[in-house]
């Protein structure tokens, strides 16, 4: 690969531009908030944008009405958090230990591959993707990543 220190804000960027056309064009809005270009990550960066795509479309597939995807970086100690919130329909709490299985899905041309591989790919970082959901008002998709300290 070519994993390289990168700030987690162009990775934001760089997915929300990606996939702005998608959430605009039905009918979805998309905002982020506390994205600073200090914070530093040591990765792969098309791998994290990867990611990020991922979690951006999984969202508006989960939003029939027109709804709102929300991106919010922070950094606590040596550790950024990135999440990624929609308004769409939730996750079943039973279905929850199931998503990031490999072939897991329940849409009609799902392939059920996304989460798993989203998941690898943060393992490969040391980082973590975990999810909070409540059926009928939307799921958070949450990233963790180790910050690169400076002198570390
Ligand atoms: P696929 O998108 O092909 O179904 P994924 O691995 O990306 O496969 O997702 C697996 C399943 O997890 C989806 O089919 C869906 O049931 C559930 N899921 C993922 N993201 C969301 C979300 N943001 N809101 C509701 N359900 C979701
Ligand atoms: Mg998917």
């Amino acid at each position: 690969g070519n994993i390289r220190p990168e700030p987690i804000s162009h990775c934001v960027e760089r997915a929300r531009n990606l996939t702005e056309s998608q959430v605009t064009s039905r009918g979805h809005s998309i905002s982020m908030e506390n994205v600073s270009d200090s914070v530093m990550v040591e990765m792969e960066r098309d791998k994290i944008v990867q990611v990020l795509i991922n979690l951006v479309r999984n969202a508006i597939e989960a939003m029939e009405q027109p709804g709102h995807i929300h991106i919010q970086v922070q950094q606590t100690d040596s550790v950024v958090t990135i999440d990624v919130s929609d308004t769409g329909k939730g996750i079943p709490e039973d279905l929850l230990p199931k998503i990031f299985d490999p072939f897991y899905t329940t849409k009609e041309e799902g392939t059920g591959l996304g989460l798993s591989i989203c998941h690898k790919i943060i393992q490969d970082h040391n980082g973590t993707l975990t999810v909070k959901s409540m059926e009928s008002e939307g799921s958070v998709f949450t990233i963790t990543l180790p910050v690169l300290t400076e002198g570390a």
